[in-house]
């Protein structure tokens, strides 16, 4: 079965993200919403598409460019359970605008003119399993796969181990996907430089396109936590974390990747639409227990309750949190997301946006990080120098209106 659906080219619209909340497993450092009961897989999967009707006008028919199935473990689905949804995305005509414009338009892997991202975990990753969804408009994958040593692995309580993680890999490649994207994870306790340079070269063998890697943050409440306050585990030293982290650059850079976002590369050309959506303001809607969405204006958070969700969609109702989004969080959202990015702030955009006064305290503030060398004004842009990676909070929240 194909979708007739078509992803419209080039131009930067919005995006679709649909929260997936099943995991086999939990992994100890983990504040996602998710479960690790599947027994509300068929009622969540229906709520998804009641939800998808409900909000159908959410995104007021703006052209739809990415969509992304996150989770929470998306590989935990079934070939049907996708076939449902993106049936209903179909029918509901969210994604539609451009198949009106050009007949016949399919959505095909080989063509992929856009992104439709599914995140899977290794062990779930098999050639029955793609075999399934092969008929799918899936054209990037994106891996859990956090490290290639098996103590990490285990520590981390990761279900697969490192051989695993590679096989998945290769499968993805031999059922024709050339976007795969992995996850890796530094700064964890017993690391060493060693075994994340390790897992960089490991990852850099493998031919993938895309990376993103993230720092261990100890979330409160979360397994990882507990053994933080009990002492049964010590954080990695600070400047051993600075030393991965710059390390990772190195690597990456002299491999072909571009630093885009602070936790990101990627090969040319293979940048991730749907995050970049996060970082350049695009809308997105989100659809699933805890999924957000942002219309320019309005922020929605999905209530983070599954039964509670599945309840509150079959009502007819969405149960969310809502916040208007005022002149001064608008302005700070638009530092805290550009800033992100290796491109940088364009300060025309900036006054465009916010106005000459909101630009003139932006460059006032930025003034003394620009002497620091951890700023750099150039061709109408404001970024973060390397050094100023290292600190990009603290420099951020400068800039931010108070
Ligand atoms: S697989 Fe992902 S969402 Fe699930 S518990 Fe692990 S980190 Fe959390």
């Amino acid at each position: 079965m194909y979708f007739k659906f078509c992803i419209p080219l080039a131009q930067v619209m919005a995006g679709i993200y649909i929260h997936i909340p099943f995991c086999k497993t939990r992994c100890v450092y983990c504040d996602f919403f998710s479960s690790t009961s599947m027994s509300k897989k068929t009622q969540y999967i229906e709520a998804l598409c009641k939800e998808l009707e409900l909000r159908k006008d959410y995104l007021k028919g703006e052209e739809i460019q990415t969509v992304y199935f996150g989770g929470g473990t998306p590989s935990q689905l079934s070939a049907d359970d996708f076939v449902r949804f993106l049936a209903t995305l179909e029918m509901t005509g969210i994604c539609k605008s451009r198949k009106e414009k050009k007949k016949g338009c399919h959505f095909e892997r080989s063509e992929k003119p856009n992104e439709i991202t599914i995140e899977a975990n290794p062990d779930d990753i098999t050639p029955e399993y793609l075999e399934s969804l092969k008929n799918l408009p899936f054209n990037r994958i994106s891996i859990g796969i956090q490290s290639f040593n098996d103590a990490e692995l285990r520590f981390l309580n990761r279900r697969h181990n490192a051989q695993k993680a590679i096989q998945a890999i290769k499968i993805c490649q031999d059922y024709g996907f050339s976007n795969i994207s992995i996850d890796l994870m530094y700064g964890l306790p017993n690391q060493t430089m060693i075994t994340w340079e390790d897992t960089l070269k490991q990852a850099l063998s493998l031919n993938i396109q895309h990376i993103s890697a993230y720092h261990l943050i100890y979330e409160e409440g979360t397994k990882l936590h507990g053994l933080l306050n009990q002492r049964k585990i010590v954080p990695v030293d600070e400047d051993l974390s600075v030393e991965m982290f710059s390390k990772m650059m190195d690597i990456l850079e002299n491999n072909g990747f571009e630093h885009y976002e602070i936790s990101n590369f990627a090969k040319p050309g293979f940048e991730s639409k749907h995050n970049s959506s996060y970082w350049n303001g695009t809308h997105y809607l989100g659809i699933g227990a805890a999924a957000h969405s942002f219309n320019g204006k309005v922020r929605h958070w999905n209530i983070p309750n599954l039964d509670k969700y599945i309840q509150s969609i079959n009502q007819g109702n969405l149960s969310s949190e809502v916040e208007v989004i005022g002149e001064k969080e608008a302005y700070n959202d638009f530092i805290l997301t550009r800033m992100r990015t290796m491109k940088g702030m364009d300060l025309n955009e900036l006054e465009l946006l916010h106005g000459k006064e909101k630009k003139a305290y932006c460059l006032q503030q930025a003034k003394k990080h620009i002497q620091n060398q951890t700023v750099l004004q150039e061709n109408d842009f404001l970024r973060l120098t390397r050094k100023g990676i290292f600190i990009s909070d603290g420099i951020m929240s400068d800039l931010f209106s108070a």
